[in-house]
């Protein structure tokens, strides 16, 4: 297969990991005969540095015109970084907000997967924990409080503000499609999230969802309130696959699914649009505490190429390649600093990409 990925690398340990990620990703070419084609994209820090703005729009066209974008991280530190200073709309962070929005991507994947040998970072109970969990959160991210109207002003003599939360039919209808083509993908189940006891939206969106459930009978789902979801995953993670939910609730409730695993360095998400296009990018910031140390860990990014081969080039078998290299690589106690613990043998960034390219086969 050929594949074009645009490849956006960004600041602080951003060059780092995606450079793993590559080398990975080239691996699995040399292996299972395809070819990725990169090309570099500027965005966020370097980008005001080269081009004065956090993303041109030559850079989205580009990205565009690509299957897939893989993502480092973008933005530095937020006290000291001169970006910091210019105004918001310039700033690294609005590169990335602006790039979702130009290739409208609504649908934000996050897994949240617990590694055998990583059980000691889980803050939850050995009981609880189990033989581990393996989840994702799939968040609508282009919708809801986060994009509704809002106002303060003042009304009878008092300061109010007011946010709204909207969604339409079609809106709920296109993620509950993401939601249930990625449950068939695993282990075919969708827990749906809502507050449906309280919010008219969340009704709508239990009505949709239904609807879209009677095109999947192989996918068992089930409805949830947002707070007994949020108990669910610290009582029971492992009855979870799938879980399918609005902008704001799936915010809270991916942060809190990535803290349960305790690994931020292991964490890969991806946000989809309606095609197969994504932008493939670790859960983590730029680090720029530690940028340019070899010391990150690149495995979340590493991961994240593994879900950009499974959603937009439906290489299922390769991504399957990648996870099972880094089980490996954890089970022959190789660690990054991030996740070390005494008894295993301590790499860098460069050293854990090499590793885990070595195990594809
Ligand atoms: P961060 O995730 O970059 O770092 C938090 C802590 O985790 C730091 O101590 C860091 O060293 C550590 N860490 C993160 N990733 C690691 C890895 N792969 N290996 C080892 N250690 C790792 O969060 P922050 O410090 O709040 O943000 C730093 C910058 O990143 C900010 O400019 C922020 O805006 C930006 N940011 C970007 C994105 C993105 O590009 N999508 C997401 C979040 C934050």
């Amino acid at each position: 297969m050929n594949c074009n990925i645009g490849v956006i690398k960004g600041d602080g340990i951003g060059p780092e990991i995606v450079d793993e990620a590559m080398k990975v990703l080239d691996k699995v070419a040399e292996v299972y005969n395809h070819t990725f084609n990169y090309e570099q994209l500027l965005m966020g820090g370097i980008s005001i540095d080269t081009y004065g703005v956090p993303l041109t729009d030559e850079t989205i066209e580009k990205a565009k015109a690509s299957d897939a974008v893989l993502m480092g991280s973008i933005g530095g530190d937020t006290t000291t970084s001169p970006w910091y200073k210019l105004e918001p709309s310039l700033r690294p962070e609005a590169g990335l907000l602006k790039i979702r929005k130009a290739l409208n991507l609504f649908a934000n994947l996050r897994p949240a997967y617990l590694y055998n040998e990583l059980k000691r970072a889980c803050p939850l109970r050995d009981d609880i924990i189990g033989d581990g969990f393996d989840m994702l959160i799939m968040r609508e991210l282009t919708g809801g409080l986060y994009f509704g109207e809002r106002s303060t002003k003042e009304v009878d003599g008092k300061m109010t503000a007011v946010d709204t939360l909207t969604y339409n039919e079609d809106e709920i209808r296109r993620i509950a499609i993401k939601g249930f083509d990625i449950a068939m993908k695993r282990s075919k189940k969708v827990t749906s999230v809502d507050k449906a006891n309280v919010l008219d939206s969340s009704r709508l969106w239990r009505k949709v969802v239904e609807e879209v459930a009677k095109d999947y009978p192989e996918v068992t789902y089930e409805h949830m309130l947002v707070d007994n979801c949020a108990m669910q995953l610290v009582r029971n993670p492992r009855q979870f696959d799938v879980i399918l939910t609005e902008n704001m609730f799936g915010d809270i409730l991916s942060d809190e699914a990535a803290m349960v695993t305790g690994s931020l360095g292991m964490l890969s998400s991806a946000s989809l649009n309606e095609t197969k296009f994504g932008l493939y990018e670790p859960s983590h910031g730029s680090a720029p505490d530690i940028a340019g140390q070899d010391i990150a860990n690149p495995i979340a990014t590493i991961l994240s190429a593994a879900m950009m081969l499974r959603y937009t080039f439906d290489l299922d078998k390769e991504a399957d390649a990648i996870e099972e290299a880094v089980k490996q690589v954890l089970a022959d106690g190789y660690r990054t600093e991030d996740i070390y613990d005494e008894g295993s043998t301590k790499v860098g960034c460069s050293k854990m990409g090499d590793l885990i390219a070595e195990r594809i086969n």
